[in-house]
């Protein structure tokens, strides 16, 4: 059996014969194995103590063992050789589950193989690989998991009610799984799903971020979204997303729908980023523009300030996921509330000050910002799409040749606080800042150069002026 080659799992099979007891691998590596996914965790089930497999394992291979007892669970890291990478094996005896309706806790009894397939959230994560000398390798498959995995489908073990309703969490998990493998939940699963959409309430809001990131990072993020609406879970977590959803037509016009185009920015700008926080910048760029669109007889339909309104809404996103209000979180409303600057640029005359005021407010990240801008051209218009396109890689040239120049990335005012306090033998107060703001702008509309001797002149005429 090709899937078993490294060492680790003769070894493991010699251990629980050791013991008399029957061990499996079970779940994601088995399911990757066939999918030709690389895997590093291997979860191995004994119809018996994982801890006590695990602990003469450990022995064997000379490696430290990490022991949860609460979860009757132990983990150890292992490396064929020096070349090879580390591989984590998490060690658990076989178990049966009974579930109260207010809690993912379950109250859990030792049980067979078969029971402890019973419990796992799909059929393709219930495979397992047999350790047993007399069968060692051979797929341990009672759902049918094989099947299902050669036609692409997502299948509860058992009725997708009980398994839902059980834990809720596996109703994320299956949309997530769908979306990174590119398969199908099955009808009466996704069905399932709405049924049991309200169970959610029940889940802490990390563990739906958890998922969410991972849905995130996949190849074409947009199949989890609209899985997730489709179901009503997204109205349960993510409203501002949901809330994007429809299209209103007055006086025979009708602006696009948001929600198909923002996830159309999302899967666009994936193939140019792997940063998650960029993503989550693509999925929340247009949240603004629910609350502040307004109908414009002859005009049409506009969203005055939806970048400024939508990064005001970014900590309330990031809040209500419990995931942390830090620089990540900056980073992201950042992003939304400059994603119009560059396409402000590339519509009119690209001047050095527009650039370099850009250049000044997004900083390091401009790069990314641009990275949005472009995702964000979703117009069926060939046309169109190349002028915009020509226009950005002007506004790119543009950005390289005044940074180069004016060095204002990362921009540091060449007059200091301090120093204007020496030189003038003031307090701190006002005064400061007002001679910084001037050097500044003067820097940012090119009226001087960003140097040392220039502006050092202007502070010293502008002190003059204020009577210093
Ligand atoms: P990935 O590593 O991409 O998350 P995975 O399948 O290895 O995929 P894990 O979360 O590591 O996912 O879970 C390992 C195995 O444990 C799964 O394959 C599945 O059999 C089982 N499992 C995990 N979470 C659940 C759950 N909530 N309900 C039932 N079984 C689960």
């Amino acid at each position: 059996m090709e899937h078993l080659n490294s060492k680790i799992f003769k070894i493991v099979a010699s251990a629980a014969k050791e013991q008399g007891v029957r061990a499996f691998v079970i779940g994601g590596f088995v399911r990757d194995c066939f999918l030709k996914r690389p895997s590093k965790d291997i979860d191995i089930v004994v119809e018996g103590s994982g801890i006590a497999l695990a602990e003469l394992v450990a022995k064997k291979v000379g490696s430290k063992l990490s022991v949860f007892k609460n979860f009757g669970t132990a983990m150890l890291r292992y490396k064929e050789n020096r070349e090879s990478e580390w591989i984590e094996l998490e060690f658990v005896g076989a178990r049966k589950e009974s579930y109260r309706r207010e809690s993912r806790k379950p109250i859990v009894e030792d049980g067979t193989l078969e029971e402890d397939q019973q419990r796992r959230d799909f059929t393709i994560n219930a495979l397992a690989f047999s350790l047993q000398e007399e069968d060692f390798g051979a797929l341990v498959d009672p759902f049918n998991g094989m099947e299902d995995l050669k036609n692409g489908l997502i299948r509860t073990p058992l009725d997708p009610d009980t398994t839902y309703s059980d834990d809720p969490l596996r109703m994320i998990r299956a949309i997530r799984f769908a979306t990174q493998l590119g398969f199908t939940i099955v009808p009466e699963s996704l069905e399932s799903i709405r049924r049991n959409k309200e169970r959610l309430s029940i889940l802490s809001r990390e563990r739906i971020a958890e998922e969410l990131n991972k849905i995130l990072m996949a190849a074409k993020p947009s199949i989890g979204f609209y899985l997730l609406e489709q179901t009503g879970l997204l109205e349960q977590f993510l409203p501002q997303i949901s809330k994007l959803k429809g299209v209103e037509t007055l006086e025979g016009k009708g602006h696009k729908d948001i929600f198909a185009h923002t996830l159309q920015v999302l899967d666009n700008i994936c193939p140019n980023t792997d940063n998650l926080w960029l993503r989550w910048a693509a999925l929340l760029h247009d949240i603004g523009k629910p609350s502040t669109k307004k109908y414009e007889p002859g005009t049409g339909w506009t969203f005055h300030s939806h970048d400024f309104i939508g990064g005001k809404m970014v900590p309330g996103v990031f809040k209500q996921l419990k995931m942390p209000l830090n620089e990540k979180m900056k980073y992201v409303q950042k992003i939304v509330q400059l994603h119009l600057r560059p396409i402000a640029l590339a519509q009119e005359e690209v001047t050095d000050s527009a650039v370099r005021r850009l250049l000044f407010d997004a900083g390091d990240d401009v790069d990314d910002l641009m990275k949005l801008c472009e995702a964000d051209i979703t117009s069926k218009n060939d046309k169109l799409v190349q002028k915009h396109k020509r226009n950005f890689a002007l506004v790119r040239e543009k950005l390289i040749e005044v940074e180069a120049k004016d060095a204002i990335r990362n921009f540091q005012n060449p007059i200091s606080g301090e120093l204007i306090m020496q030189k003038y033998n003031i307090p701190p107060g006002r005064e400061i800042g007002i001679i910084k703001e001037y050097v500044k702008e003067a820097i940012l509309e090119g009226i001087i150069e960003n140097n040392y001797e220039q502006a050092y002149a202007l502070m010293e005429k502008k002190a003059a002026e204020m009577g210093l």
